[in-house]
Protein backbone atom coordinates (compact mmCIF):
# COMPACT_ATOMS: atom_id res chain seq x y z
CA UNK A 1 0.00 0.00 0.00
CA UNK A 2 1.36 3.36 -0.49
CA UNK A 3 1.38 6.09 1.96
CA UNK A 4 1.23 9.26 0.18
CA UNK A 5 -2.18 9.26 0.95
CA UNK A 6 -3.84 10.61 3.64
CA UNK A 7 -5.39 8.49 5.82
CA UNK A 8 -7.13 10.49 8.15
CA UNK A 9 -10.27 11.82 7.34
CA UNK A 10 -10.52 15.29 5.35
CA UNK A 11 -13.47 15.73 3.28
CA UNK A 12 -16.28 17.67 4.29
CA UNK A 13 -20.08 16.52 3.88
CA UNK A 14 -18.91 12.69 5.67
CA UNK A 15 -18.80 12.92 9.67
CA UNK A 16 -15.14 12.79 11.30
CA UNK A 17 -14.08 11.18 13.79
CA UNK A 18 -12.77 13.46 16.66
CA UNK A 19 -9.07 12.36 16.79
CA UNK A 20 -7.14 12.53 13.59
CA UNK A 21 -4.30 10.56 14.92
CA UNK A 22 -3.66 7.07 15.64
CA UNK A 23 -4.13 4.54 12.93
CA UNK A 24 -3.73 1.67 15.80
CA UNK A 25 -5.58 -1.92 14.48
CA UNK A 26 -9.20 -2.42 15.60
CA UNK A 27 -10.79 -0.66 18.19
CA UNK A 28 -11.91 -1.97 21.51
CA UNK A 29 -14.79 0.18 21.38
CA UNK A 30 -18.54 -0.10 20.10
CA UNK A 31 -18.77 0.80 16.30
CA UNK A 32 -20.17 4.17 16.08
CA UNK A 33 -22.20 5.39 13.09
CA UNK A 34 -22.21 9.22 12.55
CA UNK A 35 -25.25 11.46 10.89
CA UNK A 36 -25.07 11.94 7.57
CA UNK A 37 -24.51 15.06 6.74
CA UNK A 38 -26.11 15.40 3.78
CA UNK A 39 -27.79 18.81 3.92
CA UNK A 40 -24.57 20.44 3.87
CA UNK A 41 -23.80 21.59 0.06
CA UNK A 42 -20.58 20.19 0.47
CA UNK A 43 -21.72 16.88 1.01
CA UNK A 44 -22.36 17.48 -3.08
CA UNK A 45 -18.95 18.21 -3.68
CA UNK A 46 -17.49 16.18 -6.60
CA UNK A 47 -14.01 17.13 -5.96
CA UNK A 48 -14.26 16.13 -2.31
CA UNK A 49 -16.32 13.01 -2.68
CA UNK A 50 -13.45 11.39 -5.28
CA UNK A 51 -10.59 13.13 -2.40
CA UNK A 52 -12.38 11.16 0.26
CA UNK A 53 -13.12 7.81 -1.78
CA UNK A 54 -9.52 7.75 -2.86
CA UNK A 55 -8.67 7.82 1.02
CA UNK A 56 -10.81 5.05 1.65
CA UNK A 57 -10.34 2.81 -1.09
CA UNK A 58 -6.33 3.01 -0.54
CA UNK A 59 -6.88 1.52 2.99
CA UNK A 60 -9.57 -0.48 1.84
CA UNK A 61 -6.54 -1.64 -1.14
CA UNK A 62 -4.03 -2.66 2.09
CA UNK A 63 -6.96 -4.11 3.99
CA UNK A 64 -8.79 -6.52 1.45
CA UNK A 65 -10.67 -8.04 4.80
CA UNK A 66 -14.11 -8.00 2.77
CA UNK A 67 -12.89 -9.19 -0.83
CA UNK A 68 -15.86 -12.24 -0.34
CA UNK A 69 -18.45 -9.52 0.92
CA UNK A 70 -20.18 -8.65 -2.09
CA UNK A 71 -19.21 -7.30 -5.69
CA UNK A 72 -18.00 -3.78 -4.88
CA UNK A 73 -14.37 -5.03 -3.58
CA UNK A 74 -13.75 -7.46 -5.80
CA UNK A 75 -14.66 -4.62 -8.53
CA UNK A 76 -11.68 -1.88 -6.91
CA UNK A 77 -9.53 -4.73 -6.02
CA UNK A 78 -9.57 -6.51 -9.63
CA UNK A 79 -9.20 -3.01 -11.15
CA UNK A 80 -5.88 -1.94 -8.91
CA UNK A 81 -4.61 -5.46 -9.72
CA UNK A 82 -5.26 -4.93 -13.39
CA UNK A 83 -2.91 -1.37 -13.37
CA UNK A 84 0.68 -1.58 -14.00
CA UNK A 85 1.84 -0.16 -10.67
CA UNK A 86 -0.63 -1.88 -9.04
CA UNK A 87 -1.67 0.76 -7.24
CA UNK A 88 -5.05 2.72 -6.69
CA UNK A 89 -3.26 6.40 -7.77
CA UNK A 90 -3.03 3.91 -11.70
CA UNK A 91 -6.80 3.56 -11.53
CA UNK A 92 -8.88 5.51 -13.90
CA UNK A 93 -11.80 7.13 -12.08
CA UNK A 94 -15.03 5.32 -14.01
CA UNK A 95 -13.42 2.36 -11.63
CA UNK A 96 -15.25 4.55 -9.03
CA UNK A 97 -17.81 4.61 -10.13
CA UNK A 98 -18.58 0.71 -11.05
CA UNK A 99 -17.45 0.13 -7.56
CA UNK A 100 -20.34 2.56 -6.21
CA UNK A 101 -22.59 0.64 -8.59
CA UNK A 102 -21.83 -3.01 -7.18
CA UNK A 103 -23.12 -1.86 -3.44
CA UNK A 104 -26.11 -2.31 -2.54
CA UNK A 105 -26.05 -0.67 0.86
CA UNK A 106 -26.33 -3.90 2.94
CA UNK A 107 -23.91 -2.24 5.62
CA UNK A 108 -22.01 -5.62 6.48
CA UNK A 109 -18.63 -4.49 5.23
CA UNK A 110 -18.95 -2.05 8.26
CA UNK A 111 -20.96 -4.14 10.84
CA UNK A 112 -19.08 -7.38 10.77
CA UNK A 113 -15.78 -6.77 8.77
CA UNK A 114 -14.23 -3.25 9.25
CA UNK A 115 -11.22 -2.81 12.03
CA UNK A 116 -10.81 0.87 11.03
CA UNK A 117 -15.19 2.21 11.54
CA UNK A 118 -15.52 5.26 14.20
CA UNK A 119 -14.20 6.00 16.74
CA UNK A 120 -11.22 4.51 14.88
CA UNK A 121 -9.36 7.99 13.95
CA UNK A 122 -9.38 6.38 10.07
CA UNK A 123 -13.36 6.74 10.09
CA UNK A 124 -14.01 4.36 7.27
CA UNK A 125 -17.53 3.99 7.06
CA UNK A 126 -17.87 2.59 3.00
CA UNK A 127 -21.46 2.00 3.22
CA UNK A 128 -22.01 5.72 3.94
CA UNK A 129 -19.27 6.67 1.43
CA UNK A 130 -21.02 4.74 -1.63
CA UNK A 131 -24.18 6.23 -0.28
CA UNK A 132 -22.99 9.54 -0.84
CA UNK A 133 -21.42 8.73 -4.14
CA UNK A 134 -24.86 7.79 -5.09
CA UNK A 135 -26.56 10.95 -3.50
CA UNK A 136 -24.03 13.09 -6.04
CA UNK A 137 -25.00 11.25 -9.19
CA UNK A 138 -28.13 11.55 -8.19
CA UNK A 139 -28.43 15.53 -7.18
CA UNK A 140 -26.13 15.80 -10.50
CA UNK A 141 -27.55 13.45 -13.49
CA UNK A 142 -30.51 13.00 -12.07
CA UNK A 143 -32.39 9.33 -11.97
CA UNK A 144 -32.91 6.81 -14.81
CA UNK A 145 -36.03 6.28 -16.03
CA UNK A 146 -35.95 2.21 -15.22
CA UNK A 147 -34.69 2.97 -11.90
CA UNK A 148 -37.36 5.24 -11.22
CA UNK A 149 -40.20 2.92 -12.23
CA UNK A 150 -38.23 -0.08 -10.08
CA UNK A 151 -37.99 1.96 -7.12
CA UNK A 152 -42.05 3.20 -7.43
CA UNK A 153 -43.33 0.47 -5.57
CA UNK A 154 -46.67 1.67 -4.71
CA UNK A 155 -47.21 3.33 -8.03
CA UNK A 156 -46.19 -0.15 -9.88
CA UNK A 157 -48.25 -1.65 -6.98
CA UNK A 158 -51.21 0.69 -7.39
CA UNK A 159 -51.89 -0.50 -10.94
CA UNK A 160 -50.39 -3.83 -11.14
CA UNK A 161 -52.84 -4.94 -8.28
CA UNK A 162 -55.93 -3.67 -9.11
CA UNK A 163 -58.52 -6.54 -9.43
CA UNK A 164 -58.02 -8.57 -13.01
CA UNK A 165 -54.64 -6.20 -13.93
CA UNK A 166 -53.23 -8.09 -11.38
CA UNK A 167 -53.91 -11.51 -12.72
CA UNK A 168 -53.20 -10.17 -16.26
CA UNK A 169 -49.66 -8.84 -14.85
CA UNK A 170 -48.92 -11.74 -13.07
CA UNK A 171 -49.46 -14.06 -16.20
CA UNK A 172 -47.41 -11.98 -18.23
CA UNK A 173 -44.88 -11.75 -15.82
CA UNK A 174 -44.75 -15.52 -15.85
CA UNK A 175 -44.78 -16.12 -19.57
CA UNK A 176 -41.09 -16.11 -21.47
CA UNK A 177 -42.86 -13.30 -23.91
CA UNK A 178 -43.93 -10.50 -20.53
CA UNK A 179 -39.71 -11.79 -19.22
CA UNK A 180 -38.32 -10.43 -22.75
CA UNK A 181 -40.24 -7.09 -22.63
CA UNK A 182 -39.79 -6.60 -19.38
CA UNK A 183 -35.69 -7.20 -20.38
CA UNK A 184 -36.46 -4.64 -22.91
CA UNK A 185 -38.14 -2.22 -21.70
CA UNK A 186 -37.01 -2.21 -17.62
CA UNK A 187 -33.59 -3.93 -18.18
CA UNK A 188 -35.43 -6.89 -15.46
CA UNK A 189 -33.05 -10.09 -15.61
CA UNK A 190 -35.46 -12.74 -17.34
CA UNK A 191 -34.45 -15.04 -14.85
CA UNK A 192 -34.72 -12.99 -11.76
CA UNK A 193 -37.25 -13.25 -9.05
CA UNK A 194 -40.00 -10.86 -9.45
CA UNK A 195 -43.13 -10.28 -7.18
CA UNK A 196 -46.43 -11.86 -7.51
CA UNK A 197 -49.66 -8.91 -7.55
CA UNK A 198 -52.17 -9.66 -5.06
CA UNK A 199 -55.79 -7.67 -5.13
CA UNK A 200 -56.61 -8.70 -1.99
CA UNK A 201 -54.11 -6.11 -0.26
CA UNK A 202 -52.96 -7.58 3.74
CA UNK A 203 -55.00 -3.77 4.40
CA UNK A 204 -58.05 -5.54 2.86
CA UNK A 205 -57.31 -8.78 4.91
CA UNK A 206 -57.05 -7.58 8.47
CA UNK A 207 -59.96 -5.12 7.25
CA UNK A 208 -61.38 -2.10 8.56
CA UNK A 209 -61.55 -3.60 12.17
CA UNK A 210 -57.79 -3.14 13.02
CA UNK A 211 -57.98 0.44 11.62
CA UNK A 212 -58.15 2.38 15.11
CA UNK A 213 -61.24 3.54 16.68
CA UNK A 214 -61.17 6.73 14.68
CA UNK A 215 -61.18 5.07 11.50
CA UNK A 216 -63.31 2.05 12.44
CA UNK A 217 -66.88 2.21 11.28
CA UNK A 218 -69.23 3.03 14.01
CA UNK A 219 -70.67 -0.67 13.52
CA UNK A 220 -67.76 -2.41 14.08
CA UNK A 221 -66.67 -0.01 16.64
CA UNK A 222 -65.57 -1.47 19.86
CA UNK A 223 -63.01 -1.43 22.89
CA UNK A 224 -59.77 -2.50 21.95
CA UNK A 225 -58.78 -5.36 23.69
CA UNK A 226 -56.61 -4.48 26.92
CA UNK A 227 -52.52 -4.95 26.88
CA UNK A 228 -50.11 -5.95 28.75
CA UNK A 229 -47.03 -4.09 29.11
CA UNK A 230 -43.56 -5.26 29.98
CA UNK A 231 -40.70 -3.44 31.16
CA UNK A 232 -39.36 -2.91 27.39
CA UNK A 233 -42.65 -3.69 25.40
CA UNK A 234 -46.08 -1.92 25.65
CA UNK A 235 -47.73 -4.86 24.32
CA UNK A 236 -50.44 -3.45 21.72
CA UNK A 237 -48.66 -2.85 18.42
CA UNK A 238 -49.07 -1.10 15.25
CA UNK A 239 -48.36 -2.97 12.01
CA UNK A 240 -46.54 -0.71 9.49
CA UNK A 241 -47.84 -3.57 6.64
CA UNK A 242 -45.38 -2.17 4.38
CA UNK A 243 -45.73 -1.41 0.43
CA UNK A 244 -44.49 -5.19 -0.47
CA UNK A 245 -45.86 -6.76 2.29
CA UNK A 246 -49.12 -5.12 1.54
CA UNK A 247 -49.54 -6.14 -2.16
CA UNK A 248 -46.82 -9.18 -2.99
CA UNK A 249 -47.25 -10.75 0.59
CA UNK A 250 -50.54 -9.98 2.05
CA UNK A 251 -49.90 -13.30 3.75
CA UNK A 252 -47.35 -12.17 5.70
CA UNK A 253 -49.26 -9.45 7.96
CA UNK A 254 -52.13 -11.80 8.36
CA UNK A 255 -49.92 -14.26 10.04
CA UNK A 256 -48.36 -11.21 11.96
CA UNK A 257 -51.74 -10.65 13.44
CA UNK A 258 -52.70 -14.03 14.06
CA UNK A 259 -49.57 -14.72 16.31
CA UNK A 260 -49.73 -11.54 18.25
CA UNK A 261 -53.07 -11.74 18.90
CA UNK A 262 -52.74 -15.06 20.01
CA UNK A 263 -49.81 -14.20 22.47
CA UNK A 264 -52.31 -11.32 24.10
CA UNK A 265 -51.18 -8.31 21.63
CA UNK A 266 -53.73 -6.35 20.24
CA UNK A 267 -52.74 -5.14 16.55
CA UNK A 268 -53.82 -2.51 14.47
CA UNK A 269 -52.92 -0.80 11.20
CA UNK A 270 -51.92 2.53 10.58
CA UNK A 271 -54.44 4.55 8.89
CA UNK A 272 -52.58 5.02 5.87
CA UNK A 273 -48.42 4.26 5.00
CA UNK A 274 -46.04 5.37 2.30
CA UNK A 275 -42.75 3.18 0.98
CA UNK A 276 -40.83 3.45 4.28
CA UNK A 277 -37.92 4.62 1.29
CA UNK A 278 -35.33 2.12 1.59
CA UNK A 279 -35.96 1.60 -2.58
CA UNK A 280 -35.08 5.48 -2.65
CA UNK A 281 -32.01 5.28 -0.38
CA UNK A 282 -30.39 2.79 -2.29
CA UNK A 283 -30.63 4.76 -5.32
CA UNK A 284 -28.76 7.67 -3.26
CA UNK A 285 -32.45 9.64 -4.13
CA UNK A 286 -32.04 10.88 -0.18
CA UNK A 287 -34.93 14.13 -1.11
CA UNK A 288 -37.19 11.13 -2.37
CA UNK A 289 -36.22 9.53 0.79
CA UNK A 290 -37.42 13.02 3.02
CA UNK A 291 -40.55 12.80 1.28
CA UNK A 292 -41.59 9.25 2.08
CA UNK A 293 -40.44 10.26 5.98
CA UNK A 294 -42.62 13.09 5.60
CA UNK A 295 -45.70 10.99 4.97
CA UNK A 296 -44.92 8.03 7.36
CA UNK A 297 -43.67 9.87 10.28
CA UNK A 298 -46.22 12.42 11.65
CA UNK A 299 -48.80 9.11 11.40
CA UNK A 300 -46.47 7.05 13.12
CA UNK A 301 -45.46 9.14 16.00
CA UNK A 302 -48.87 9.51 16.89
CA UNK A 303 -49.55 5.90 17.17
CA UNK A 304 -46.46 5.78 19.53
CA UNK A 305 -47.77 8.98 21.05
CA UNK A 306 -50.99 6.92 21.87
CA UNK A 307 -49.27 4.21 23.14
CA UNK A 308 -48.36 1.40 20.61
CA UNK A 309 -45.24 -0.35 19.13
CA UNK A 310 -44.57 -0.39 15.98
CA UNK A 311 -43.99 -3.64 14.04
CA UNK A 312 -43.19 -4.24 10.35
CA UNK A 313 -42.79 -7.91 8.45
CA UNK A 314 -39.79 -6.82 6.18
CA UNK A 315 -36.09 -6.16 7.93
CA UNK A 316 -35.04 -3.78 5.73
CA UNK A 317 -38.47 -1.43 6.06
CA UNK A 318 -37.76 -2.02 10.18
CA UNK A 319 -34.12 -0.91 9.40
CA UNK A 320 -35.46 2.45 7.88
CA UNK A 321 -37.26 3.38 10.91
CA UNK A 322 -34.49 1.59 13.58
CA UNK A 323 -31.24 3.58 11.79
CA UNK A 324 -31.21 5.01 8.05
CA UNK A 325 -33.95 7.71 9.00
CA UNK A 326 -31.88 8.26 12.46
CA UNK A 327 -28.93 8.45 10.84
CA UNK A 328 -30.17 11.29 7.87
CA UNK A 329 -32.24 12.88 10.21
CA UNK A 330 -30.61 13.51 13.74
CA UNK A 331 -32.13 16.19 15.00
CA UNK A 332 -36.06 15.11 13.50
CA UNK A 333 -38.09 14.37 16.89
CA UNK A 334 -40.36 12.43 15.29
CA UNK A 335 -38.08 10.24 13.49
CA UNK A 336 -36.12 9.20 17.25
CA UNK A 337 -39.46 8.72 18.21
CA UNK A 338 -40.56 6.60 15.93
CA UNK A 339 -37.34 4.82 15.83
CA UNK A 340 -37.32 4.17 20.33
CA UNK A 341 -40.66 2.03 19.35
CA UNK A 342 -39.98 -0.20 16.06
CA UNK A 343 -38.92 -3.63 16.86
CA UNK A 344 -38.34 -6.42 14.31
CA UNK A 345 -41.33 -8.84 14.58
CA UNK A 346 -39.45 -11.71 16.87
CA UNK A 347 -37.49 -9.40 19.01
CA UNK A 348 -40.92 -8.34 19.88
CA UNK A 349 -41.98 -11.83 20.78
CA UNK A 350 -38.69 -12.86 22.20
CA UNK A 351 -38.58 -9.67 24.34
CA UNK A 352 -42.42 -10.67 25.60
CA UNK A 353 -40.49 -14.20 26.17
CA UNK A 354 -38.22 -12.71 28.63
CA UNK A 355 -41.19 -11.62 30.64
CA UNK A 356 -42.84 -14.97 30.28
CA UNK A 357 -45.78 -13.04 27.81
CA UNK A 358 -45.07 -15.77 25.01
CA UNK A 359 -47.40 -18.97 24.44
CA UNK A 360 -45.45 -22.09 24.24
CA UNK A 361 -48.30 -24.50 23.57
CA UNK A 362 -47.30 -25.25 20.26
CA UNK A 363 -49.42 -27.92 18.58
CA UNK A 364 -47.37 -29.24 15.62
CA UNK A 365 -43.34 -29.72 15.24
CA UNK A 366 -41.27 -28.19 12.29
CA UNK A 367 -39.10 -30.67 11.82
CA UNK A 368 -35.72 -29.33 10.45
CA UNK A 369 -35.54 -25.51 9.87
CA UNK A 370 -32.98 -24.02 7.19
CA UNK A 371 -33.46 -20.70 8.08
CA UNK A 372 -31.26 -17.90 6.50
CA UNK A 373 -30.65 -14.49 8.57
CA UNK A 374 -31.18 -11.37 6.41
CA UNK A 375 -27.89 -8.68 6.10
CA UNK A 376 -30.71 -6.06 6.87
CA UNK A 377 -31.63 -7.77 10.37
CA UNK A 378 -28.38 -8.91 11.15
CA UNK A 379 -27.35 -5.09 11.09
CA UNK A 380 -29.89 -4.15 13.24
CA UNK A 381 -27.94 -6.05 15.74
CA UNK A 382 -30.49 -7.89 17.88
CA UNK A 383 -29.19 -11.27 17.81
CA UNK A 384 -30.46 -14.54 15.96
CA UNK A 385 -34.16 -14.05 17.52
CA UNK A 386 -36.05 -15.72 15.22
CA UNK A 387 -33.89 -18.69 15.33
CA UNK A 388 -34.45 -18.48 19.13
CA UNK A 389 -38.22 -18.71 19.11
CA UNK A 390 -38.55 -21.67 16.27
CA UNK A 391 -36.45 -23.31 18.40
CA UNK A 392 -38.56 -23.40 21.27
CA UNK A 393 -41.11 -25.31 19.25
CA UNK A 394 -40.89 -28.94 20.57
CA UNK A 395 -39.62 -31.14 17.78
CA UNK A 396 -37.73 -28.43 15.87
CA UNK A 397 -34.10 -28.10 14.84
CA UNK A 398 -32.81 -24.75 13.05
CA UNK A 399 -30.50 -24.42 10.81
CA UNK A 400 -28.55 -20.78 10.24
CA UNK A 401 -27.11 -19.68 6.95
CA UNK A 402 -25.56 -16.22 8.12
CA UNK A 403 -24.50 -15.13 4.33
CA UNK A 404 -26.06 -12.88 1.79
CA UNK A 405 -28.36 -14.01 -0.12
CA UNK A 406 -27.46 -11.59 -3.20
CA UNK A 407 -30.94 -10.37 -4.30
CA UNK A 408 -30.51 -6.67 -1.86
CA UNK A 409 -33.46 -4.38 -3.11
CA UNK A 410 -33.40 -4.49 -7.22
CA UNK A 411 -30.02 -5.16 -7.66
CA UNK A 412 -30.55 -9.00 -8.42
CA UNK A 413 -33.02 -8.29 -10.44
CA UNK A 414 -31.32 -5.63 -12.53
CA UNK A 415 -29.75 -7.48 -15.45
CA UNK A 416 -26.52 -6.19 -14.93
CA UNK A 417 -25.97 -7.10 -11.67
CA UNK A 418 -27.59 -10.61 -12.22
CA UNK A 419 -24.64 -12.98 -12.59
CA UNK A 420 -22.89 -11.52 -9.64
CA UNK A 421 -26.14 -11.75 -7.38
CA UNK A 422 -26.72 -14.81 -8.22
CA UNK A 423 -22.58 -15.86 -7.54
CA UNK A 424 -23.38 -14.20 -3.85
CA UNK A 425 -26.42 -16.34 -3.04
CA UNK A 426 -25.33 -19.79 -4.67
CA UNK A 427 -23.72 -20.64 -1.41
CA UNK A 428 -26.72 -19.78 0.30
CA UNK A 429 -29.02 -22.02 -1.82
CA UNK A 430 -26.28 -24.88 -1.94
CA UNK A 431 -26.56 -24.90 1.79
CA UNK A 432 -30.40 -25.12 1.67
CA UNK A 433 -30.54 -27.51 -0.68
CA UNK A 434 -27.86 -30.13 1.18
CA UNK A 435 -29.92 -29.43 4.25
CA UNK A 436 -32.91 -31.24 2.96
CA UNK A 437 -34.81 -29.72 5.36
CA UNK A 438 -38.70 -29.82 5.94
CA UNK A 439 -38.94 -26.52 5.68
CA UNK A 440 -36.71 -23.05 4.26
CA UNK A 441 -37.35 -19.66 5.12
CA UNK A 442 -35.49 -16.23 5.47
CA UNK A 443 -37.71 -13.23 7.57
CA UNK A 444 -36.72 -11.63 4.51
CA UNK A 445 -39.23 -12.46 1.52
CA UNK A 446 -37.48 -11.58 -0.97
CA UNK A 447 -34.10 -13.42 -0.23
CA UNK A 448 -36.55 -16.34 0.15
CA UNK A 449 -37.59 -15.69 -3.52
CA UNK A 450 -34.14 -14.92 -4.73
CA UNK A 451 -32.98 -18.57 -2.84
CA UNK A 452 -35.68 -20.26 -4.69
CA UNK A 453 -34.53 -19.20 -7.87
CA UNK A 454 -30.82 -20.44 -7.46
CA UNK A 455 -31.96 -23.45 -5.72
CA UNK A 456 -32.68 -24.87 -9.29
CA UNK A 457 -29.06 -25.03 -9.89
CA UNK A 458 -28.60 -26.37 -6.39
CA UNK A 459 -30.34 -29.35 -7.11
CA UNK A 460 -28.79 -29.82 -10.32
CA UNK A 461 -25.51 -30.20 -8.93
CA UNK A 462 -26.63 -33.16 -7.28
CA UNK A 463 -28.09 -31.92 -4.05
CA UNK A 464 -31.23 -32.95 -1.92
CA UNK A 465 -33.77 -30.26 -1.14
CA UNK A 466 -36.24 -33.19 0.85
CA UNK A 467 -38.88 -31.87 -1.67
CA UNK A 468 -40.61 -35.37 -1.96
CA UNK A 469 -37.97 -36.17 -4.70
CA UNK A 470 -39.71 -34.04 -8.13
CA UNK A 471 -36.59 -32.19 -8.19
CA UNK A 472 -38.57 -29.00 -8.41
CA UNK A 473 -37.50 -26.66 -6.29
CA UNK A 474 -39.95 -25.57 -3.29
CA UNK A 475 -41.26 -22.09 -2.54
CA UNK A 476 -40.18 -20.09 0.29
CA UNK A 477 -41.93 -20.20 3.87
CA UNK A 478 -41.95 -17.35 6.27
CA UNK A 479 -40.91 -17.96 10.22
CA UNK A 480 -44.32 -15.74 10.85
CA UNK A 481 -46.02 -18.46 8.86
CA UNK A 482 -44.39 -21.19 10.32
CA UNK A 483 -44.67 -20.09 13.62
CA UNK A 484 -48.30 -19.58 12.73
CA UNK A 485 -48.08 -22.56 11.91
CA UNK A 486 -46.53 -24.72 15.08
CA UNK A 487 -49.25 -22.72 17.05
CA UNK A 488 -51.94 -24.68 15.10
CA UNK A 489 -54.08 -20.76 14.46
S1 LIG B 1 -22.48 -2.12 2.17
FE1 LIG B 1 -22.72 -4.26 1.52
S2 LIG B 1 -22.77 -4.17 -0.73
FE2 LIG B 1 -21.92 -2.20 0.00
S3 LIG B 1 -19.72 -2.50 -0.01
FE3 LIG B 1 -20.43 -3.02 2.07
S4 LIG B 1 -20.75 -5.26 2.01
FE4 LIG B 1 -20.64 -4.55 -0.12
S1 LIG C 1 -14.26 -1.67 4.46
FE1 LIG C 1 -12.79 -1.86 6.13
S2 LIG C 1 -12.52 -4.11 6.41
FE2 LIG C 1 -13.46 -3.78 4.39
S3 LIG C 1 -11.71 -3.75 2.97
FE3 LIG C 1 -12.21 -1.59 3.53
S4 LIG C 1 -10.85 -1.15 5.28
FE4 LIG C 1 -10.90 -3.40 5.04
Amino acid sequence: MSSDLPRAPAASGQAAGTSLGGGREGSLEAPTRHPLDWLNPAFYDEAALTQELERVFEICHGCRRCFSLCNAFPTLFDAIDATATGELQSVEKKSFAEVVDQCYLCDMCFMTKCPYVPPHPWNVDFPHLMLRAKAVRAKHEGLRLRDRVLASTEAVGRIAGIPVVAEVVNAVNRSAAGRALLAKTLGVHPEAPIPVYHSRTARKRLGAARLGAAQRSAARRGPEPAATPTETTRGRVALFATCYGNRNEPRLAEDLAAVFEHNGIPVRLAARERCCGMPRLELGDLDGVARLKEANVPELEQLTGAGYDIVAPIPSCVLMFKQELPLLFPGDAGVQAVRARTFDPFEYLMLRHRAGLLRTDFKASLGKVSYHVPCHLRVQNIGLKTRDLLKLIPGTTVEVIERCSGHDGTYGVKREFRAASAKIGRPVAERVAKAGADHYCSDCPMAGHQIESLLGAAIGHGAAIGNGGTGTPRAPEHPLSLLRMAYGI
